[in-house]
């Protein structure tokens, strides 16, 4: 029996609003417990929501971004269910009419091959609080209500993705999406970005599909793409041995790197949907639809494509400087005006990604900005230093905040361009290493570059290898004893 899985994906995604969905309350991250809150998210009653219309745009803009059609009527839902970090027991959400409906994004799958994933529908909601639990089991629990009310836009995929790793793309691809739109920075560290998945196998080639299981919660991509290997090994051992599948909610246990059961349909939740009589529906003109999408920035595909053809890179150069839009418009300022762009990429990828490892800081915050960036090339361009000294300016910019003119003048690092200086280091070299001097002049071509090297060390790596290399050559074509002293 030949089995395939059927994946799908719910992405809750943290809109980046500086305001709750429903109230005025701080959208801020690590705040103390419960200080960003009031009567309305916290759900006290005769409290009314006011739609917040920045969540709206940021939503939109999504939709825009991930190929969905933009609904010209949608409505807010209650969806009904007690929890102790859901104080009004209710969730608002959209149901019957969400925002967004039927986008897609397109992935590479393993062997590079172009596929569409569909997605349903993004629709916004309001998240709920956050449960603190005691490390001793037998302690108290907490709640921390400054999550409740946060726009949050759920995104819910066809049951498209195939693998594990297809998942995983796919994933990569929507934060990039989310990031370039800029509207969520997409932390998962900061649970801005969560991710359910549903996974059930059938026979290749049937369309019916089996019996799925969910996975709730998943906090990181790789987790994802864990969780799913489990699963899909877990229920075609089950479908093998000839047992029937019951269709389940389940949650993920890191430590064990398996999946346990939650709860089966049986006592799954019937939430009761109906709109939410404290709101009016939102109604969009095709002109202001219009509006939001003169607003969309360029998007990873889009930019990829460009930056490629107007600067004459590689697929790899693009792949790594369209990694993150950050580092993609970095490379842009960058770049601007200068003649050799390739250059600069190559620098990017190699020098600017290990400084920032190193320092571990954000591209944004880093002390050489892309004008600096330029100054260094174009002082190399214009022989004040070698390229083999600029690694060592470059390190220095970036732990002193200086540029490349200030530190070269500070550490004394101009190239050395003056012939009459670097002639007579040649000759001191020929002459402190004659042995070496006469196999070169015997034939073996290898003692030029151990000569090259020794007047490199003599001038602390600042003399202009151009002249090095023209000098000695001359020098040494000489013959011993011809030489005018
Ligand atoms: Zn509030």
């Amino acid at each position: 029996m030949n089995l395939e899985a059927v994946i799908g994906l719910e992405i809750h995604v943290q809109l980046n609003t500086k305001t709750k969905t429903f109230c005025s309350c701080s959208t801020g991250f690590g705040a103390v417990p419960n200080t960003h809150t009031c009567p309305v998210c916290l759900g006290l009653p005769g409290a009314l929501p006011v739609f917040n219309r920045d969540v709206l745009k940021k939503g939109v803009m999504a939709g825009l971004a991930l190929n969905c059609t933009i609904c010209s009527y949608s409505v807010f839902a209650r969806k009904n269910y007690f929890y102790p970090d859901l104080p009004k027991a209710y969730q608002i959400s959209q149901f019957e009419h969400p925002l967004n409906r039927a986008g897609f994004v397109r992935i590479k799958d393993e062997r590079g091959k172009e596929r569409s994933i569909g997605i349903t529908r993004a629709h916004l909601e309001e998240d709920a609080g956050k449960l603190v639990h005691d490390d001793d089991p037998k302690g108290p629990s907490f709640i921390d209500l400054n999550r409740c009310g946060m726009p949050l836009l759920e995104i819910v995929t066809e049951p498209d993705l195939r693998t594990p790793d297809e998942a995983y793309r796919f994933l990569v691809a929507v934060k990039e999406i989310l990031q370039y739109t800029e509207v969520s920075e997409c932390s998962m560290e900061k649970g801005e970005l969560r991710v359910d998945v549903n996974v059930s196998l059938r026979e290749t080639g049937e369309d019916a599909f089996g019996v799925k299981q969910e996975v709730k919660n998943l906090n990181s991509f790789a987790n994802v793409k864990r969780a799913l290997e489990y699963e899909i090994k877990r229920q075609s051992r089950l479908i093998r041995s000839g047992e029937r599948l019951t269709q389940q909610t389940r949650l993920f246990d890191v430590s064990k790197n398996a999946t346990v059961q939650m709860r089966t349909k049986e006592s799954a939740h019937d939430y009761r949907y109906f709109p939410d009589p404290d709101l009016v529906p939102i109604e969009l003109s095709p002109q202001e639809i219009d509006g939001i999408r003169e607003t969309l920035p360029e998007l990873p595909e889009e930019r990829r494509d460009r930056i490629k053809a107007q600067y004459g890179l590689t697929d790899y150069d693009v792949e790594v400087l369209c990694s993150s839009h950050k580092i993609a418009r970095y490379f842009e300022d960058s770049a601007r005006g200068y003649k050799r762009p390739k250059k600069i990429a190559n620098w990017i990828h190699t020098e600017v990604m290990r400084a920032l490892n190193e320092t571990g800081k954000d591209i944004e915050s880093f002390a050489v900005t892309p004008e600096r960036l330029r100054e260094l090339f174009e002082i190399m361009d214009g022989g004040v230093i070698s390229g083999k000294l600029a690694k060592a300016v470059f390190d220095e910019m970036a732990a002193s905040g200086e540029t490349a003119a200030e530190v070269v003048e500070r550490k004394g690092m101009r190239q050395l361009s003056d012939r009459e200086e670097i002639v007579d280091v040649v000759e001191a070299v020929i002459r402190d290493h004659a042995a070496v001097t006469d196999e070169y002049r015997s034939g073996k071509k290898k003692a030029f570059g151990f000569l090259v090297g020794q007047v490199m060390k003599r001038t602390g790596g600042k003399a202009n290898p151009k002249i090095v290399n023209e000098l000695l050559k001359e020098k040494l074509s000489n013959q011993p004893g011809v030489e005018d002293h």
